[in-house]
């Protein structure tokens, strides 16, 4: 730092005039210090505000006996500078906290970074000054800060979270936090010494404790899933993976969804043998990899709570076998949460530390502290005397590391604690409307704690640094983003908290450990890739969703939301865009059948249910072939006829299979599937005379197919909704069969191409415009599109079942569907609609892959058994005898 400059600030800092600067940032660990870099190579000038002594964030505080990382060190470094990641070599698989933090001080001294940074000096207040469009903060320690940008580096976990349990202050002894470990050490030699907490800071320092003190006594609220580290030197299979081709071993990580280059896992639990999974998760077991195990199962363990079940219990019986006493055992298995929805930790020896004759498990589940005293603490059942007290009890996470470390006040006096009131409130996970120039590192609302934090936080930084060079490049002065946008991401971020089973879980992820927090869960568990792309694509977009402003009334906004496809939706559309496929209506009819094959091929193909029987039933025209789907229970079952899905040219009998058969589980009910005859071989009224003839026959064969006799249901996607809703028409005009009820899945109901859902959805979303166009024309001839044998919006719709009619937002087919739900409610009959926000035209039928459609498949399994007359409340018990906790986690999920 050349010397007028060190001058200058030392005067500054004494006199108490304001520091100006382009941006401030506060904290100086893995962001604050490569945000200082990149502002600095931006032409930004930047003074790093830190509370501590020196550079290393959480791995300054966090000293505790036995602290390292959990992510492979090779993965969780700096990947900004190819010649930084040859400088530095790491000793093991897992570097320990010393290790860690002396990297973090060689990288502050190769890029001369302390210079730019004022230690032991806390942010008390910032406030946005509307008339010179900056933040000035004031500090703890010497000159107020007047900066244009405000950066929150601060880490999501650097809040501890106060003991909140009686007499703390009341003891005798000695008390640690394991956050804010003293830094010459801690002799624990000959002590008795209690550990409250079993989170991943207790799961690596309890083993340690152990071996030091007299005897240790762990005080366990709620056991946690732990895997052995076997630490080392780092595996030589990853290491050659990175030294291989380094540029594209870190392109993998950032495109990710853990930031970890791991392969997304297509293969579904129940695809798997036993002994397949087995040796997976043994695998799996031995690698040490928390990333490994979180991900590379199998497909279905992170966001299914059958999937994830398996892991559970494989798990539990390693807990079993590694602890010798069957009660301490029993009560350090978790149950009460999902694997992966808390964070799992990784250990060395931890379970093995409780065989030890000194130390004792404390299950706070049965008895509960009921006070700290002078001497040591007394539970529900006892007093346990204590010389030293470790608090492992964790952090207010995410927004404490933001809003309890000092008052943050935006636009128009508003302060970010009330606007926070109701949970973390941002755009992006990096910025909050009525905060101008404000931005947060990792923050609530970003891929943050649920990723490596190394390439989120260079991902954030080099978004932010960009926008702030480009923001200047283009003369204006303030960047903030709108209401829409932000009301947009906050939906986005719910309906990506559906996908997983986070939800599920009580944890500093939803602010569920902190007494009085609101709860939500705050880390965005979309991804680090796809995150990544949405950021991107806000850019490129023309910062949408930001306003921008400047001098003399310069101002740009493009307004909007980012995403508004479900996540899993946007997933699988960019997928199949990233395949160039031909448009189907170029392929033939052939080719296109062929093609829907092949791709039916790549799906799962459904969970086991009860059996599946092949047959054919006699047609107007020649046999059609059926197949029928039987729920596992014991019957007879009502039964419902359906028809596939394919613009009348495509599918057949089988091709709608794991949409039959989820709707078997979830209605308990009977499908029997037609193949009904296809254009262009066979054009308008074949598919609908079929459909209605099959209806008949099956109604009156029921009992023979092991069917409930009585009235059947009606069911269809697309064009098989087609079909059903003409059969529903044909059978009150034609004297049967009796239909108790219709679902109509995305169905076509009418010719005409004019309404706002064609043009709106006209590409992009798979069935396009044009597509439709060439099922039509290989169908039905222009003069017959108005029969209401193929466009049932035209026939007379009174006096139909009730109807179950379920439409989705991105589908050229919405609005004729809504068009026909209407006019049925209009003509008296009852009518339910669901219109599926986010949803494309196949996301009913995509079936463990869309999984944001199972709650709308509930929703159809429910109306369906109300048509039949069953309760409408969907039972596992229907396929399952017994009641798992699995299963007790899906009721409460559902
Ligand atoms: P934590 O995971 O929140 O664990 C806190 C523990 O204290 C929990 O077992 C909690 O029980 C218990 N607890 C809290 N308040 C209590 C009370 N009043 N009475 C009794 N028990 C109480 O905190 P952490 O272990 O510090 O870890 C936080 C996060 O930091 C981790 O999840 C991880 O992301 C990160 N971390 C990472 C590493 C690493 O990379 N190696 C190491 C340490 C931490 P309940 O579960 O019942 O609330």
């Amino acid at each position: 730092m050349p010397e007028a400059m060190v001058a200058a600030r030392e005067s500054n800092v004494a006199n108490g005039t304001a520091q100006q600067v382009d941006v401030a940032v506060v904290g100086a660990g893995f962001a604050g210090l490569y945000l200082l870099h990149r502002l600095r190579k931006a032409g930004l000038t930047a003074v790093g505000l830190e509370e501590a002594g020196d550079v290393g964030g959480t791995w300054y505080w966090n000293r505790y006996p036995g602290a390292r990382c959990d992510i492979q060190t090779i993965d969780y470094s700096y990947t900004f500078d190819p010649e930084l990641e040859t400088a530095w070599t790491w000793s093991e698989k897992y570097a320990t906290q010393p290790e860690i933090l002396r990297y973090l001080g060689f990288v502050a001294d190769r890029y001369d970074l302390r210079r730019d940074i004022r230690f032991k000096t806390k942010v008390t207040e910032a406030r946005w000054d509307e008339a010179t469009a900056r933040w000035q903060l004031t500090t703890s320690n010497g000159a107020p800060v007047s900066a244009r940008h405000y950066i929150m580096a601060t880490g999501c976990l650097s809040a501890p979270k106060p003991p909140e349990i009686d007499g703390v202050k009341d003891f005798k002894g000695e008390v640690y936090f394991t956050g804010r470990w003293p830094h010459d050490g801690v002799n624990l030699a000959g002590k008795r010494v209690a550990v409250i907490g079993t989170g991943s800071s207790a799961i690596q320092s309890i083993p340690l404790i152990a071996e030091q003190a007299a005897h240790l006594t762990v005080f366990q609220r709620t056991p946690n899933f732990a895997l052995p580290a076997h630490n080392g030197p780092a595996p030589s299979d990853r290491m050659s993976l990175l030294q291989g081709d380094r540029t594209a071993y870190r392109e993998q990580a950032r495109q990710s969804m853990a930031g970890v280059p791991y392969p997304q896992q297509t293969v579904v639990s129940w695809q798997l043998s036993d002994a397949e999974r087995r040796e997976r998760f043994e695998r799996a077991w031995a690698a040490g990899d928390l990333v490994h195990i979180l991900t590379q199962l199998w497909a279905d363990q992170a966001v299914d709570v059958d999937g994830n079940k398996i892991v559970q219990d494989l798990i539990r019986e390693k807990i079993r076998a590694a602890v010798s006493d069957p009660e301490t055992a029993a009560a350090l298995m978790p149950d009460d949460h999902p694997f992966g929805a808390k964070r799992p930790c990784l250990e060395t020896n931890y379970y093995a530390t409780f065989n030890r004759p000194n130390v004792t498990l404390v299950n706070l589940r049965q008895e509960p502290i009921k006070a700290i005293t002078a001497g040591g603490i007394t539970t529900a059942r006892r007093n346990i005397d204590v010389d030293v007290i470790v608090f492992a009890t964790g952090f207010d996470a995410m927004t404490g590391a933001i809003r309890a470390v000092h008052p943050i006040t935006g636009r128009g006096g508003k302060s970010l604690t009330d606007v926070w009131a109701q949970g973390p409130q941002s755009y992006l996970g990096l910025t909050v409307e009525g905060f101008p120039n404000f931005f947060m590192i990792t923050g609530p609302g970003s891929p943050s704690v649920l990723s490596n934090m190394a390439v989120s936080i260079e991902q954030h930084v080099d978004w932010v640094v960009d926008r702030l060079a480009a923001l200047r490049d283009a003369g204006f002065t303030a960047i903030e983003p709108t209401e829409t946008a932000q009301a947009g991401w906050n939906r986005h971020m719910a309906d990506c908290s559906m996908v997983t089973l986070h939800r599920l879980a009580n944890t500093w992820y939803t602010g569920a450990n902190v007494p009085g927090k609101v709860q939500g869960l705050m880390p965005y568990t979309g991804g680090v890739g796809p995150y990544r792309s949405i950021c991107d694509e806000v850019v490129s977009r023309g910062m949408l969703g930001f306003k921008l402003t400047g001098p003399d009334g310069a101002a740009q906004c493009n307004d909007g939301e980012v995403v508004k496809l479900q996540p899993d939706v946007r997933l699988v559309l960019n997928l199949l865009a990233s395949l160039n496929l031909p448009p189907i209506e170029s392929m033939g009819a052939i080719g296109a059948r062929a093609f829907v094959e092949e791709f039916n091929k790549g799906r799962p193909a459904g969970r086991p249910i009860g059996d599946i029987v092949d047959g054919t039933l006699p047609g107007p025209d020649g046999p059609l072939p059926y197949r029928v789907y039987k729920p596992s229970t014991s019957g007879p079952h009502p039964v419902v006829v359906y028809f596939h899905g394919g613009g009348w040219v495509l599918g057949d009998e089988q091709s709608d299979e794991p949409f039959c058969r989820d709707m078997v589980r979830r209605t308990g009910m009977m499908f029997v599937s037609v193949g009904y005859r296809h254009a262009p071989e066979h054009r308008f009224p074949a598919a609908a005379e079929d459909g209605y003839a099959a209806a008949r026959w099956i109604a009156e064969h029921a009992t023979e197919l092991g069917g409930k006799p009585g009235p059947v249901l009606v069911a269809g996607w697309s064009a098989g909704g087609n079909i059903a809703a003409v059969t529903c028409q044909l059978a009150r005009d034609r004297g049967g069969p009796d239909i108790a009820g219709q679902l109509l899945v995305c169905p076509v109901t009418d010719c005409t191409f004019d309404r706002p859902s064609y043009n709106d959805n006209a590409t992009g979303y798979f069935l396009t415009r044009s597509l439709m166009y060439w099922f039509w024309d290989l169908y039905c001839s222009p003069a017959d599109r108005t029969d209401p044998r193929v466009s049932p919006l035209r026939g007379k719709v009174a006096g139909l079942p009730p109807a179950y009619v379920v439409t989705c937002e991105f589908d050229p087919l919405r609005d004729e569907g809504i068009a026909y739900a209407e006019a049925m409610a209009a003509a008296g009959v009852p009518v339910e609609q669901l219109r599926a926000r986010g949803h494309f035209h196949s996301s009913f039928a995509m079936v463990d892959v869309i999984i944001t459609g199972a709650p709308g498949r509930v929703q159809m399994a429910q109306a369906l058994r109300r048509f039949a007359g069953l309760p409408p409340e969907v039972s596992r018990d229907d396929e399952h005898s017994h009641v798992s906790p699995g299963h007790r986690i899906a009721a409460a999920a559902s």
